[in-house]
C-alpha cells in the first residue's frame, strides 16, 4: 500500500465561457522519504496537482488515497483535518504572516500544543533549526525572501506532517539562497515524503529520488534517479483511526482565544485604529443616550403625589377639610408614625438657577427625617436647611465651608411670590442626575415653609385692639384695620412687631387708661379664601401672643416670628386645605392602615397612586419619545455602519493570512473565535476609556451639568447594544472571508 496514491486524478477549471483543463488522468504513488521533484513548462499543471494533493483544491475525476483512504467523499471540514495532519506547504511567494513575528508564525503551527511554554520552546527550538535564531521577534514583512522561506520551513517542521509540498519554493530567490534553501528543506524532510515544483531541475539534482515531468496536465515521464532513503518503520507514525481524529487537532476555544490575541497585537495600527472607533461610537451612543434622557420619562408612572415610602394621603369623601383633631385620631388609631396637617410643599417641584454658576436643577422640599449630611449638620431651626443636591452644584456651596451661606427658597403662585432664605447647615451631594434635588428642612422648618406657601395664594391679615379688663375695645387702627403680614426669621417665638405709629397711639391710649394695668393686646388673624368666585373670610384669636419693640414700619407691615406664622395658618382649618398625609412604617403598612382609614368613610390612598394622563399629553410624549428613539437608532447605525467600513477594510488586510492559516489547517471555528476575541478585545480599552469619562463627569461638577446621566439600566442597553453590534459585524466579516475558498484567497483574491 502506497503512502500516498493518486488514481486517475483529473481536474477541470470551468469559468464564464471556457474550460481549462488543469490535470488529467494522473496515476502517481508516492511513499515517504522521496524527494520528488515535479517540473514541466508554466501552465502545464504543477500547481494544480500539487493544491490537489494538498487538499486545497477538489478533483473531478479518480481517487486519492492517503494511507490507503479514499478522499473523494471529504467535505471541507475533512480536508482541514487532513491538510492539519498530512501537509505542510511552501510557496513561492513565502505564505508567512507578514504582521506576526517569526516567533508568531511558527507557533501558530504549534496549536495542538497545549501548554504554550511548551509550545514557545519547541517553537524556538525549530527556529533555531532552521538558522533564524537571530530573527526570533522580527516581524515577517522585515525579513528576507530566503529568511521567509525558513520561517515557512519550520513551520512546516512544527507541524511534524509527513508530506511537504513546495510550489516553486526558490523561484523568487538568488541562486545562492536557492541552494541553501533546497539543501534545508532535504536536510529537515528526510523521513517525510518531498514534493518540490521546479522549473530548474539542476537546482534540486543533487538531492532528489525522483523526476516527474508534467507536459499539458498529464505525466509526461516519471524517473527514479536516486534511491531514496529508506524510512525506519517505527518512525512512520501509526494511522490515526478515524474517531479519534479530532482528539489531535487543535480545535480548541483557547486557541481561538489565542489567535485572537495574536491578531490583536500582530495589527497594532488596526487594533489601534478600531478601538478608536469604538470608543467614539460608544461616547456618540451615550451622548445621544443622555440627550433624549427626558424621552424615557414615557415610560415612568404618572404618580398623583410625590411617593415616600410609607406616606398615606387622607381626604373626606365630603369635600371637607380633614382637620388636626380628625387627623390626629386617625393617627392615633392606625399607628402612623407621624401626621402632616400641611401636606401641600411635599407634592411641589421648583425650580433653582444660578446665573453665576450656569446651575438649573429642580428641586422639592421635604423635611429632613433620618438622613445626617455629608458636610455639616441637620437643620434645627425653622430656616435652617440641609441641601441634598446633584455633584454639579458643588461650585455653589464648595466643599467644606457652607457656613453663613444662604439658600432662597421662592414659592411662586400666580399672584404671589413668597422668598425664604433658608441658612445652609449641610450638604448632601450624589452623583445620579437622574435623581431630584431635595431641600431638607426641620419638621418645624417644613411647617413654616408650607405656611408660608399656602398663604402666598391666601390673603392674611392680623386686627389689633387694645381692650381693658371689662373687655371694652379701647383701640383699633382705624386707618388699616388689617395688618398685613410677613415673617421675620429672627423673632423669639410667639411675637410680632407692630408699626410704630400704632405702637405710639397703643402707647399713648394705655398709659391714658383708668386702669393701665389691665389694658391687654388682642390679635386676631383674619384671611381671606378665595374659591369657585365666592371668597370666605375667617378669623383665629391669637391669645397669648405679644407685640415686642422694634421698628414695625418695615413696609408698614406687620412682623411675625415664623411659629406664629405657622400657627396663624394652622389654627384655620375651615377651608383653607383639605387633604392631610400620614406616615407609616412602610408601603405596606401604609396599605393595611388605609383599609380601615377608607372603612371610617375617608378617603385614603397610597402616595404612589397613578394615574392614567391626558390623551393629548401621551400623544406628545409618544411623539418626543419615537423621535428620540429615531435619533438614537440612527447614532446606532451610524456607528455601525462605520465599524462595518473599518472591519471591510481590515477584512482585506486579513485575508491572505487567513488562507495562509486556512492552509496549515488551522480550524475555521478557531479562525472564527480569534476574530471575535480580536473584536472583543478591541472593545476593552473603549470600555476603560468610557469608564474613566464616567468617572469624571460623575467627579467634575461642570461636566456632571452638561451631560444627564442614561440611569443604569440604560447605560446596561448601550454596553449590549455596541457588544451585540461589534460582534454581529464581525460576522458578517467571517461570512465575507469565508466565502472565498482557500485556493482563490491564495492566489490573490481571483476567481477566475
Ligand atoms: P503551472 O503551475 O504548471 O504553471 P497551473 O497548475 O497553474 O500550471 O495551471 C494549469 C492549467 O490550469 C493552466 O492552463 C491554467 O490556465 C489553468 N488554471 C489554473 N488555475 C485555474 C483557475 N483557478 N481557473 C481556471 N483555470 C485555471
Ligand atoms: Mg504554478
Amino acid at each position: 500500500m502506497a503512502f500516498l496514491q493518486l488514481q486517475g486524478i483529473g481536474k477541470i477549471y470551468v469559468s464564464e465561457g471556457n474550460v481549462a483543463v488543469g490535470i488529467r488522468g494522473v496515476d502517481l504513488s508516492f511513499e515517504r522519504g522521496e524527494f520528488v521533484a515535479i517540473t514541466g513548462r508554466s501552465g502545464s499543471g504543477k500547481s494544480t496537482l500539487l493544491n490537489v494533493i494538498s487538499g486545497m483544491d477538489t478533483y473531478e475525476e479518480g481517487e486519492l488515497l492517503i494511507e490507503g483512504q479514499p478522499t473523494s467523499h471529504y467535505r471541507q471540514a475533512d480536508w482541514e483535518i487532513y491538510r492539519e495532519k498530512y501537509v505542510s506547504f511552501v510557496f513561492q511567494d513565502y505564505n508567512i504572516i507578514d504582521s506576526y513575528t517569526v516567533l508568531e508564525n511558527v507557533e501558530l503551527a504549534l496549536l495542538n500544543i497545549p501548554d504554550p511554554r511548551e509550545r514557545r520552546r519547541r517553537a524556538i527550538e525549530l527556529i533555531e533549526r532552521v538558522g533564524l535564531k537571530a530573527h526570533l521577534h522580527h516581524k515577517g514583512s522585515k525579513l528576507s525572501g530566503g529568511q521567509k522561506q525558513r520561517t515557512v520551513i519550520a513551520r512546516a517542521l512544527a507541524k511534524d506532517s509527513p508530506i511537504i509540498l513546495a510550489d516553486e519554493p526558490t523561484g523568487n530567490l538568488d541562486a545562492e539562497t536557492s541552494r541553501e534553501i533546497i539543501a534545508l528543506l532535504r536536510e529537515v524532510s528526510r523521513d517525510k515524503l518531498l514534493i518540490v515544483v521546479t522549473h530548474n531541475f539542476e537546482q534540486v539534482e543533487e538531492y532528489a529520488t525522483r523526476h516527474v515531468r508534467i507536459f499539458d496536465g498529464a505525466v509526461e515521464a516519471d524517473q527514479i534517479v536516486a534511491e531514496p532513503e529508506p524510512v525506519a518503520e517505527e518512525e512512520l507514525p501509526s494511522p490515526v483511526p478515524e474517531t479519534k481524529r479530532k482528539a489531535v487537532r487543535s480545535d480548541r476555544f483557547g486557541n481561538g482565544v489565542l489567535l485572537g490575541a495574536t491578531i490583536f497585537k500582530a495589527t497594532p495600527k488596526l487594533s489601534a485604529f478600531l478601538c478608536f472607533l469604538l470608543l467614539v461610537g460608544t461616547i456618540a451612543v451615550s451622548l445621544v443616550t443622555s440627550l433624549t434622557g427626558s424621552a424615557w420619562d414615557l415610560f415612568d408612572p404618572h404618580l398623583m403625589f410625590r411617593h415616600i415610602p410609607g406616606r398615606a394621603v387622607v381626604v373626606t369623601r365630603t369635600g371637607d377639610p380633614v382637620t388636626g383633631a380628625e387627623m390626629n385620631a386617625l393617627a392615633a388609631e392606625f399607628g402612623a408614625n407621624k401626621a402632616v396637617r400641611y401636606d401641600y410643599l411635599y407634592d411641589q417641584s421648583y425650580n433653582f438657577w444660578d446665573w453665576d454658576y450656569d446651575l438649573d436643577f429642580d428641586y422639592v422640599i421635604s423635611e429632613n427625617g433620618t438622613r445626617t449630611p455629608k458636610i455639616g449638620r441637620a437643620p434645627e431651626t425653622v430656616t435652617e436647611a440641609h441641601l441634598y443636591l446633584p455633584i454639579s452644584a458643588a461650585p455653589l456651596f464648595g466643599k467644606k465651608e457652607i457656613k453663613d451661606t444662604t439658600f432662597t427658597v421662592q414659592l411662586a403662585s400666580w399672584d404671589y411670590t413668597f422668598s425664604v432664605d433658608l441658612t445652609v447647615t449641610g450638604v448632601t451631594y450624589f452623583y445620579n442626575n437622574t435623581k431630584k434635588a431635595e431641600v431638607l428642612l426641620s419638621d418645624e422648618g417644613f411647617r413654616f415653609l408650607s405656611a408660608c406657601a399656602l398663604l402666598s395664594s391666601q390673603s392674611l391679615s392680623v386686627r389689633y385692639e387694645l381692650v381693658d379688663g371689662t373687655g371694652e375695645v379701647l383701640f383699633t387702627p382705624t386707618w388699616s384695620r388689617d395688618l398685613i403680614v410677613t415673617v421675620d426669621p429672627d423673632l423669639p417665638s410667639g411675637t410680632m412687631i407692630l408699626p410704630s405709629p400704632i405702637v405710639n397711639t397703643a402707647h399713648q391710649i394705655r398709659a391714658g387708661a383708668a386702669d393701665p394695668a389691665t389694658v391687654t393686646e388682642r390679635f386676631t388673624a383674619i384671611g381671606t379664601k378665595y374659591g369657585s368666585g365666592s371668597s370666605v373670610n375667617w378669623a383665629y384669636p391669637l391669645d397669648g401672643y405679644r407685640a415686642v419693640a422694634g421698628d414695625g414700619d418695615r413696609d408698614g407691615k406687620l412682623i411675625v416670628s415664623p411659629d406664629l406664622f405657622t400657627t396663624v395658618t394652622e389654627g384655620v382649618e375651615d377651608g383653607l386645605y383639605k387633604q392631610v398625609s400620614l406616615f407609616f412604617a412602610s408601603d405596606a403598612a401604609a396599605k393595611s392602615a388605609i383599609e380601615g382609614i377608607n372603612g371610617k368613610g375617608y378617603l385614603a390612598v397610597l402616595s404612589s397612586t397613578t394615574y392614567s394622563p391626558d390623551p393629548s399629553e401621551i400623544i406628545v410624549s409618544t411623539v418626543l419619545f419615537v423621535l428620540s428613539a429615531a435619533f438614537w437608532l440612527f447614532a446606532l447605525l451610524f456607528f455601525a455602519f462605520f465599524v462595518s467600513l473599518c472591519c471591510g477594510r481590515s477584512i482585506d488586510a486579513f485575508r491572505g493570512d487567513m488562507s495562509i492559516m486556512r492552509s496549515m489547517g488551522i480550524p475555521v471555528r478557531v479562525i472564527r473565535i480569534g476574530m471575535y476575541v480580536r473584536m472583543l478585545l478591541s472593545l476593552i480599552p473603549a470600555y476603560l476609556l468610557s469608564g474613566v469619562a464616567v468617572f469624571f463627569i460623575f467627579r467634575t461638577p461642570a461636566l456632571n451639568r452638561l451631560f444627564r446621566f442614561p440611569d443604569p439600566w440604560q447605560f446596561v442597553l448601550i454596553t449590549v447594544g455596541i457588544v451585540a453590534l461589534a460582534l454581529l459585524s464581525t460576522r458578517r466579516q467571517i461570512r465575507r472571508l469565508f466565502k472565498t475558498s482557500v485556493k482563490t484567497a491564495l492566489r490573490g483574491g481571483d476567481a477566475a
